[in-house]
């Protein structure tokens, strides 16, 4: 049976294909959308339909940015000797915030995981290897610390080392099994200041 009109069960219907909102987190959305004044509605559906149209990835680090280059591969304060890869650009934001990175990054979008099917060609390695032509001292793989992210790592070492970049792993700070994103600046911080070479 139905309940609602048909578009607030279209609404909640959309709502809740979105990542970690169920069927009542939906319902409360889509009741608090509706009471919205319609401006506000507008602001809201308008920013995610920009943000789809002009998003694209960064031509060097393949994070999401709104020019050809992301602010951080633009920027002459950085060190474009040091390329720190990342899984997703939200562990590429909690990096920054540590404020103590001052190298450049490279965010795969992924990692290798046979068990899910995601392969070397699914994510962004090919692009990071098209960076290596150019003057890079290191390498510092910072993906997850569990299954899929040190696979990820112990294959990019296999790739660069032979290129004779140095290749280093974030150190075991970071719990096993963590997601980096949760993880608090400090830590963050002293799991890079103590990175082992691979
Ligand atoms: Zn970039």
């Amino acid at each position: 049976m139905e309940f609602y009109s048909t578009q607030i069960s279209n609404l909640i219907e959309q709502l809740s294909k979105l990542p970690g909102i169920g069927a009542k987190s939906a319902q409360r959305l889509a009741f608090h959308i509706v009471n919205l004044p319609e401006e506000q509605v507008k602001s809201l559906a308008g920013a995610m339909v920009n943000a789809k149209a002009k998003v694209r990835y960064c031509k060097e680090c393949c994070t999401y940015t709104d020019n050809e280059l992301c602010p951080i591969c633009a920027s002459g304060q950085r060190d474009h000797k040091y390329i720190m890869v990342v899984e997703n650009p939200r562990d590429l934001a909690a990096y920054e915030k540590t404020g103590k990175y001052e190298g450049v990054y490279h965010v795969l979008h992924g990692a290798i995981s046979p068990m899910a099917g995601t392969g070397p060609d699914d994510i962004r390695l090919r692009e990071l290897m098209a960076r290596l032509g150019k003057d890079v001292d290191e390498v510092i793989v910072a993906t997850n610390k569990n299954l899929e992210g040190d696979t990820t790592a112990a294959y990019i070492s296999k790739l660069v080392k032979p290129l004779g970049i140095k290749v280093s792993r974030i150190a075991s700070g970071v719990p096993a099994g963590g997601d980096l994103e949760y993880i608090d600046e400090v830590t963050l911080y002293r799991a890079l200041e103590g990175r082992t070479d691979m």
